[in-house]
């Protein structure tokens, strides 16, 4: 806070508050925030009915709750006191900074992920083993996915979305996150909303899932992973595609080593995939960061030259869509460290071919 000149930070709803004390808010509106002073002092507001909730750490926070008829903007202001730059987490409600602005107009507010993003997205060896445990968990369930141990042919993308989340839970995760079952040409829209359409032999499914597993002290790290399954023989121009992003993935693995560019990491695989004569159709950036949240920095993508750190941790997930036909996309979580790129994630990275 020093080093950026940040007199206070304020951190509400979203992962920095877990992250930083332990503790995560409701997504409610009741304002709960940790002020934390630039000598250190850190006093964490929270509504009289969810104190009970709160983990208390005399060490690291105090406790200061308020009743339902107090006003929390007028106790959040009190606290805080008079400063002149405010650091306020990214997923804070609007509705709260709107009232901290009026009430403080000379503050000026600066975005909290300044000030947490590096501490975050820079994994201790605890924290990769806690993603190492999620992405095992994640990858058992893809394993039985590509060995046809997940029923499709006639099930609707929805009903296999459900199941995948079912056995995401059943393998240790305590919350699914998302589970995107994309068949034929629903494959070619990337967040595609799994539904109600049947999935028949002939065609592609795209399955990308992950959820979010707690380590030994309550904290969430998160999964995520796609792979592709067809049913039945894939027709030529598909398989062919699909060698192509294979070899791209690869080689975006392999030059995610410490000191390299992010945006390097995505052009290897971008100019491989538009060599093949795809250019037009990876339509994202390479990846995310992944931890606490199931996308956080760094991201993987043109335009940031950020250099890769041992620790820092993230997914490649290139994709090739074509509309109206088919998409593929094929992701691992990778861990960036001193002996090269250590991926998390160690399923069949071919295309599975189930029996139709
Ligand atoms: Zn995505
Ligand atoms: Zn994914
Ligand atoms: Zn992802």
């Amino acid at each position: 806070m020093a080093e950026q000149a940040v007199d206070v930070l304020l951190l509400s709803v979203g992962a920095d508050l877990p992250y930083f004390c332990g503790y995560e808010a409701m997504p409610l509106e009741r304002l709960t925030m940790l002020v934390v002073s630039r000598d250190g002092d850190a006093r964490l507001v929270v509504p009289r009915l969810e104190a009970p909730r709160v983990v208390e750490r005399p060490s690291v926070f105090d406790v200061v709750s308020w009743d339902e008829t107090d006003d929390p903007i007028e106790l959040a202001r009190s606290l805080i006191g008079s400063v002149t730059t405010a650091a306020i987490g990214d997923h804070t409600w609007a509705g709260f900074l709107v009232d901290l602005m009026k009430v403080l107009p000379a503050v000026e507010f600066r975005r909290a992920s300044e000030l947490t993003s590096p501490l975050r997205s820079v994994k201790d060896a605890a924290e990769v083993e806690s993603l190492r445990a999620a992405a095992a968990a994640a990858d058992r369930v893809a394993a039985d996915l590509q060995a046809g141990g997940i029923e499709l042919v006639g099930r609707t993308e929805a009903q296999v979305s459900a199941e995948l989340g079912r056995r995401l839970l059943a393998e240790g995760h305590q919350r699914v996150n998302f589970a995107i079952v994309a068949a034929g040409d629903n494959a070619a829209s990337p967040h595609h909303e799994p539904g109600e359409r049947v999935i028949q032999p002939g065609e592609v499914v795209l399955c990308d899932f992950g959820g979010t597993m707690m380590d030994a002290d309550g904290v969430g790290y998160c999964s995520d992973i796609t792979r592709c399954v067809h049913v039945g023989e894939p027709p030529a121009d598909l398989a062919d595609a699909y060698d192509v992003l294979f070899e791209a993935q690869a080689a975006q693995v392999a030059a995610a080593v410490v000191g390299q560019a992010c945006q390097e990491v995505d052009r290897v695989g971008r100019a491989m995939i538009a060599e093949a004569g795809f250019g037009g159709n990876f339509i994202h950036r390479t990846g995310h960061g992944i931890g606490t949240e199931a996308h956080e920095d760094p991201y993987i993508v043109e335009g940031n030259c950020l250099e890769l750190r041992p620790g820092h941790a993230f997914s490649i997930e290139p994709g090739i869509y074509l509309p109206g036909r088919w998409g593929l996309r094929l992701e691992d979580i990778v861990v960036a460290n001193a002996d090269g790129p250590d991926n998390l994630t160690d399923s069949d990275h071919r295309l599975a071919v189930i029996d139709a």
